[in-house]
C-alpha cells in the first residue's frame, strides 16, 4: 500500500480482519459485487458506509485538487472508512474499486450497533478509525484550508472549532502560493475576506464555525425518529462522562454542544492532576478519547448546536436548539459548565492577540514574543508554565497579593522557579495598546503604585467563568449567581423520596459538573459526577413510560 502517512505504523492503520471478525460483521452488512472503477462513496457524501474488502482491491482517493492522491488501499480482509463513519461527518474523499471483486457494505447506523454490541469488533474498528483520523490530522491535507492573516480573530474562531473537533486543517497566509492557487480557481480575492476552502472545492468567505460545520455535514448528524432516553447538554468532561456511562448502560444517548467537545478542559494545554496520566494530558486529547469512547458505546454527538430552551411536554422533554431544531428525550442532563470571564477593558473584544485559552493554537499566534497572563487560579498558572516554554517571557498578573488562595502548590513552586516568568502580584491590567488591530502592549497597574508598560503580542485572560444557564431560566431553580441548584440545596419534595444529589427542581432534569451550584471546579469531579448521575437517570426512567428507540 502507498501511504501519505509515513510516520504511522502501516499495519495499525490498515489491519487485516480475521475470518471470524468478518463473519461477525456479515450480520450487520450486505455483500456487494464490485466492478473496476466503481465509486462506492464519494467525497462530500453524508453517512458513508464501512467497506470491508472480501476480494479484489478498493482504495480511498482524494481527487479534490486534480493531483489525485491515494490515501488508503485495501485488499481482501482489510476495510475502508474513517472516524466520520461514527461522527456523522461527510466523507473527505472517494472510495473507489481498483480491481473488481466483492465487498461487504456496512451502513453507518448498523456499524454503530456492531461496535456497541460486539466488543471484538468495537476494539479493532474504533482503534483503527480513530488512528486514521489522527493520521489525517497529522497530514492536514486537503480537507480544510483556512486562508487569512495569522492575526484574524474570526479565522481563529473557526480554527478553534475544527481543532477541538479533531477535524484535519491547515492554515495558509493569503500570499502563500498554495492559497493563491486555490483561490485563483474560484476567482476569489484573497485579501478581501478570510476564506475557508472545504476539500479544495467549496470556498466560504468569512464563515462562522456553524457554516463550516454545515459544509462538513456536521449539522445533520442527528436524525431523531424516536425520543432518546437521555439528552446530555454540554460536551465538556461532565457531559462526555455522562454520555459514556449512559450509553454503555444501554440508554440511547444524544450529546449536544454549542462549541465543540472538551468544554473548558479543551482549552487547557496540559491537565496534570487527572488520575492515570502522570505526565499530564492535553484537554483536547482527553476530550477526543472520551468522545471516541462515547461513540463506541453508541452515543450520538452533535456540534455546534446551541440549546436555547428546555420544556416538558407530557412525559417527554423538548430541547430547543438555535435555528429551529428540537430534540426529544425522556430525561436530560445539564452539563453546560461555565464560560470564561472577560476583563471588560476597551478593545478587549476587537483587538487580536487577546485569548481565553492557552493551547498550541493560541501559542502559535505569539511565536516567541513576550506574553502576559492574567489570573490567580490553576488555569492561569498552567497557561503561564505552558507559555514560558515557548515565549521569551511571561508576566503573570494577579490582583491578589499571593497565589496560595487559588492555585495548587506544585504550580506555584514551578512558577517561582521558572527563569522567564515574572510574577506581578497586587496588579491589574489597565489598558491595551495596539496597532493594525493587533495587540502590541499592555499597561500593568500596581495597586497604589506605578504603572508599567509591557510590550506583548499575546494577552491570556484566565480569570474564572460564569455559569452557562441563560437558556434554563424559568425551567429549573438557580442560585443567586446563576448556577443550577440540585439535591440537598432544594426543598424536599412533599412526602416524596429524597432527591438524588444531582436532581434539579424539575424531575427528570439533572445537573452535573461546573454548572451545578457548589460543585468542585475540576476535571475529575466533573467526570465523577457525570458517571454517578446515570444511576439517578435510570431510577427516574424506571418510573416513566417506555418508548422504544430505533436510532
Ligand atoms: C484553561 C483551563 C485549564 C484548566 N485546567 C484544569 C486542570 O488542570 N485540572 C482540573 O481539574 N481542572 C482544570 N480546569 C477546570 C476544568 O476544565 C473544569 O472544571 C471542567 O472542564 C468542567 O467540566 P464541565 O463538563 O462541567 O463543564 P465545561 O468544561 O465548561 O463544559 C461545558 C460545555 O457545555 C457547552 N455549552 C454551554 N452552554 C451550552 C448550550 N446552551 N448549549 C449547548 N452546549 C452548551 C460548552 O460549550 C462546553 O463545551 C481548567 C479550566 C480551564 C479554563
Amino acid at each position: 500500500m502507498t501511504t501519505p502517512f509515513p510516520e504511522f505504523d502501516l499495519a495499525a492503520l490498515d489491519p487485516v480482519l480475521s475470518e471470524e471478525q468478518i463473519a461477525l460483521l456479515r450480520r450487520f452488512g450486505e455483500p456487494h459485487a464490485t466492478t473496476n472503477g466503481e465509486v462506492i462513496w464519494s467525497a462530500g457524501e453524508r453517512h458513508p458506509s464501512l467497506v470491508v474488502v472480501l476480494s479484489g482491491r478498493v482504495c480511498v482517493v482524494d481527487r479534490s485538487d486534480g493531483d489525485d492522491r491515494i490515501i488508503l488501499e485495501a485488499g481482501a480482509g482489510q476495510f475502508l472508512g474513517e472516524l466520520n463513519l461514527l461522527t456523522g461527518q461527510i466523507a473527505w474523499a472517494n472510495c473507489e474499486v481498483q480491481e473488481s471483486g466483492e465487498v461487504l457494505i456496512v451502513p453507518s447506523n448498523r456499524l454503530r450497533i456492531a461496535i456497541a454490541t460486539v466488543p471484538v469488533l468495537g476494539d479493532i474498528l474504533v482503534t483503527t478509525l480513530s488512528l486514521r483520523r489522527k493520521a489525517l490530522r497529522f497530514a492536514a491535507g486537503n480537507t480544510l484550508t483556512l486562508i487569512g492573516p495569522p492575526t484574524s480573530q474570526s479565522l481563529l474562531r473557526v480554527a478553534e472549532f475544527v481543532d477541538r473537533n479533531r477535524i484535519p486543517f491547515r492554515w495558509l497566509a493569503p500570499d502563500d502560493p498554495v492559497a493563491l492557487g486555490l483561490l485563483g480557481r474560484t476567482e476569489a480575492n484573497p485579501y478581501a475576506h478570510v476564506w475557508v476552502i472545504v476539500r479544495n472545492q467549496q470556498a466560504l468567505a468569512d464563515p462562522t464555525p456553524l457554516r463550516v460545520a454545515k459544509a462538513l455535514g456536521l449539522d445533520l448528524a442527528i436524525d431523531q425518529t424516536t425520543p432518546a432516553d437521555l439528552i446530555v447538554v454540554g460536551a465538556g468532561p461532565a457531559g462526555l462522562s455522562a454520555a459514556v456511562y449512559g450509553a454503555s448502560e444501554g440508554l440511547s444517548t444524544i450529546v449536544v454542544d454549542n462549541v465543540a467537545i472538551g468544554g473548558q478542559a479543551g482549552a487547557s494545554s496540559r491537565i496534570e492532576n487527572y488520575l492515570g496520566f502522570p505526565t499530564g494530558i492535553s484537554g483536547g486529547d482527553l476530550a477526543f478519547l472520551a468522545e471516541i469512547q462515547a461513540l463506541k458505546f453508541g452515543a450520538r454527538v452533535t456540534v455546534p448546536n446551541n440549546a436555547v430552551a428546555l420544556r416538558r411536554n407530557e412525559d417527554l422533554f423538548e430541547l430547543e436548539l438555535e435555528y429551529g431544531k428540537t430534540l426529544r428525550g425522556r430525561s436530560v442532563i445539564v452539563a453546560t459548565g461555565a464560560r470564561y470571564r472577560t476583563l471588560g477593558i476597551p478593545g478587549e473584544g476587537r483587538i487580536s492577540g487577546v485569548f481565553y485559552a492557552a493551547t498550541e493554537l493560541e501559542a502559535r499566534f505569539c511565536g516567541s514574543d513576550p506574553v502576559v497572563v492574567v489570573g490567580g487560579g490553576n488555569a492561569a498558572g498552567q497557561a503561564a508554565m505552558f507559555l514560558s516554554e515557548r515565549c521569551s517571557s511571561v508576566h503573570l498578573v494577579h490582583r491578589g497579593d499571593d497565589l496560595e488562595a487559588g492555585m495548587s502548590q506544585y504550580l506555584i513552586a514551578r512558577l517561582k522557579k521558572s527563569h522567564n516568568v515574572v510574577l506581578k502580584l497586587g496588579c491589574t491590567i489597565e489598558a491595551l495598546e495596539g496597532s493594525d488591530q493587533r495587540l502590541r502592549g499592555v499597561t500593568i497597574q500596581e495597586a497604589d503604585g506605578p504603572a508599567e508598560q509591557v510590550s506583548t503580542t499575546g494577552l491570556f485572560i484566565m480569570i474564572g467563568a460564569e455559569p452557562c444557564t441563560g437558556w434554563l431560566r424559568g425551567t429549573v431553580e438557580l442560585d443567586d449567581k446563576g448556577f443550577v441548584l440540585t439535591g440537598p440545596d432544594l426543598p424536599s419534595p412533599p412526602g416524596g423520596r429524597p432527591r438524588s444529589g444531582f436532581a434539579t427542581s424539575e424531575p427528570g432534569v439533572f445537573a452535573v459538573g461546573d454548572v451545578r451550584s457548589g460543585s468542585v471546579k475540576r476535571v475529575a469531579s466533573a467526570v465523577g459526577e457525570g458517571s454517578v448521575v446515570v444511576q439517578a437517570v435510570h431510577r427516574f426512567l424506571a418510573t416513566t413510560p417506555i418508548t422504544i428507540s430505533r436510532d
